[in-house]
């Protein structure tokens, strides 16, 4: 049997562009915790862990961007926010392919933390993303600033503070992760 054909002129050096939603992790991916610290209060939104499956299924990847003062306002460490991280990771079966955190001070100025876009720049640099074919899910109004200032496609969901947030200007305001997520499935199809 031949060896499998590989392309020519070097195309294996240029991975293709990739394509990713980013997530909100608080009220988005899991219900809302005030400055969730101990893996015992996660709570992933039901059916959230399918969805994310069925997102790399069509070849997509699945990267968490979160704001997480708490751990500048000293509510807890680095390590409790694995912690919880690990724990919800573990409810969503495993989807998640990476997460990027900002734990500055609200009070100190960093193009990280969000409405910035400084995660969603190092994401799109760390898996060579395309902003443009991305998406950006959130319950709040600096979620949709982010995603729509990187240059992605915005949804915000009512769960977590998205109530509050209904007019901030996302692309399509659904009840939650798992309708956004087929949001995105129906206009890619
Ligand atoms: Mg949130």
């Amino acid at each position: 049997m031949p060896e499998s054909p590989r392309k020519a002129g070097g195309q294996d050096d240029h991975p293709p562009i990739a394509r990713a939603v980013f997530f909100d992790r608080d009220g988005t991916l899991m219900h809302e915790e005030d400055y969730c610290s101990e893996p015992a209060r996660v709570r992933a939104i039901p059916g959230a862990g399918e969805a994310l499956a069925s997102l790399r299924h069509h070849g997509w990847l699945n990267i968490i961007i979160t704001n997480q003062s708490g751990i500048g306002r000293g509510y807890f460490t680095g390590s409790d926010y694995e912690a919880v991280n690990a724990e919800l990771s573990r409810q969503l079966g495993g989807g998640i392919d990476a997460a990027y955190h900002c734990a500055d001070h609200p009070d100190i100025p960093t193009p990280r933390r969000k409405p910035g876009t400084g995660m969603i720049e190092e994401a799109i640099r760390d898996h060579q993303i395309d902003p443009k074919r991305s998406w950006f899910i959130g319950d709040k109004d600096i979620d949709i600033a982010s995603g729509r200032a990187a240059g992605c496609r915005t949804i915000l969901v009512l769960t977590g503070y998205g109530e509050k947030h209904r007019n901030c200007g996302a692309d399509f305001v659904v009840p939650d992760v798992t309708a956004a997520i087929s949001t995105i499935l129906a206009d890619d199809s």
